[in-house]
């Protein structure tokens, strides 16, 4: 039984009744809530995708608001986990979809959990170690995903189906040293370049549940300030270390230092050394006279110069810091091992 809610949809022929119930079977990961994976993940959860599991490692601030279409002031205000914010504004719209939110950092360890019975990956991360992660898995497992990445105006994608064309190693073998590609913190980035990003990702997330065969995989290269887009073609290289060689070396080594700098925002992050127990913590930060607040499952607490944030998997963000040495530091003065 097909919603009405969904009339218009299924009236588009390519799709139809038996391609929506397909969105409605179907289970998709976005790696990333923020500009694109907030534009797509609103997009999937209209369309009638049937869950939709939401994993961002980061907390919503003001600068995010001109572009993270899922995002409200307050949450910037209360520097709201952005999985879990997209997750209340998603499941305020209605409608079927199920909707799971993973306050977590992607990484080898996690991965294969969070994307375990999914159907596609939808790359809306803001780094490339993360993108080589996800495509490894995604050609080891056999299972599509599509590549999205936006800086100033122009946007860059690219849908990977292992097995019917590149993945992104055929096409760039080594992510560029880090510092040498234009990111959003150098060039900044304007939301119509976003959105244009993300409608394409979209359809072609719901062209990959629905019906793949006979598509034809290519670069897309576009800029929303001059308007030009570019199809580009985009072959399999048999000599490709992932699809041609099956290696997997971002699955098979940790994919993040302990400490790292967010992109875009004065943050770092601090991986962790497992789960903190709030309840001692919150006692210690008493005693010590430092001011915190409890949100669920997660402890907010402002020092020195900084404000941190602990999830429950025992990772921390320090805002308003680039300095990882220094949010080591403070980890290890506040929270410790
Ligand atoms: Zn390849």
């Amino acid at each position: 039984m097909i919603p009405p809610r969904f009339d218009r949809q299924v009236r588009f022929a390519p799709l139809g009744r038996a391609g929506q119930q397909r969105l409605a079977d179907a289970r998709v990961l976005l790696v990333g809530t923020g500009a694109l994976g907030g534009f797509s993940a609103q997009l999937l959860h209209r369309a009638g995708v049937g869950t939709l599991v939401l994993a961002d490692r980061d907390v919503v601030e003001e600068s995010n608001l001109p572009r993270q279409v899922l995002f409200e002031e307050a949450h910037a205000r209360a520097a709201s986990p952005k999985a879990l914010a997209a997750a209340e504004v998603l499941e305020r719209a209605g409608g079927p979809t199920r909707v799971e939110a993973h306050a977590v950092h992607v990484d080898a360890d996690n991965l294969p959990a969070l994307a375990a019975e999914c159907d596609l990956v939808l790359d809306g991360s803001d780094n490339l170690p993360t993108r080589y992660l996800i495509n490894d898995y995604c050609v080891r497992e056999g299972l599509p995903w599509v590549y999205a990445g936006v800086v100033g105006s122009a946007g860059l994608l690219l849908p990977v189906h292992p097995g019917h064309g590149p993945c992104l190693r055929c096409l760039f073998r080594d992510p560029p040293p880090p510092g040498t590609l234009p990111t959003c913190d150098t060039a900044g980035v304007i939301a119509p370049a976003v959105g244009a990003i993300a409608s394409l990702q979209a359809g072609l997330a719901l062209r990959l549940l629905v019906d793949p065969e006979g598509l034809e995989p290519a670069l897309v290269e576009l800029d929303a300030w001059s308007g030009e887009l570019r199809r580009l073609g985009a072959q399999r290289d048999p000599a490709c270390p992932t699809c041609g060689a099956g290696e997997f070396p971002y699955l098979e080594s940790p994919t993040t230092g302990e400490a790292v700098i967010l992109c875009g925002r004065r943050t770092v992050q601090i991986r962790g050394r497992g789960k903190v127990d709030l309840e001692r913590l919150g006692e210690r930060l008493q005693v010590a006279g430092v001011e915190f607040m409890r949100l669920g499952d997660i402890l907010r607490f402002g020092v020195e110069e900084t404000r941190a944030t602990l999830f429950p998997d025992g990772r921390v963000l320090f805002e308003g810091t680039e300095d990882t040495q220094r949010a080591l530091a403070l980890y290890d003065r506040y929270i410790g091992s």
